[in-house]
């Protein structure tokens, strides 16, 4: 009974610490990942692929986001695209940034 109530508890302290590596890295990846800035904005070649990137997006939190605006940027002959981004659960804000220079028309 005692090895049985050890192993559940360290079954749980297992999935709790693989949830905070899994939200940090999340938050780590929507903080310094592609598409966090200008600088390391995701090069798109249609709208589509806008919308599937925002699409497969995750909050740190681990839910889906949701789209509260756009916005256009240009930088000497680079143009691009932001779209804002906001979640539900826990409020958190993110921007994701596309290189729109070669787009498709
Ligand atoms: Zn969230």
């Amino acid at each position: 009974m005692g090895l049985l109530f050890a192993v559940v508890v360290l079954l749980a302290a297992t999935v709790w610490v693989v949830r905070g590596w899994r939200t940090r890295g999340r938050r780590r990846l929507a903080a310094t990942g592609p598409g966090s800035t200008m600088e390391r904005a995701i090069p798109v070649r249609s709208f589509d692929e806008i919308d599937r990137i925002v699409a497969a997006r995750r909050c740190g939190c681990g839910r889906p986001l949701r789209s509260t605006g756009e916005g256009a940027r240009q930088l000497g002959a680079q143009r691009f695209r932001l779209t804002r981004l906001a979640c539900d659960d826990c409020e958190e804000e993110t921007v994701i940034y596309f290189d729109v220079t070669e787009l498709v028309h």
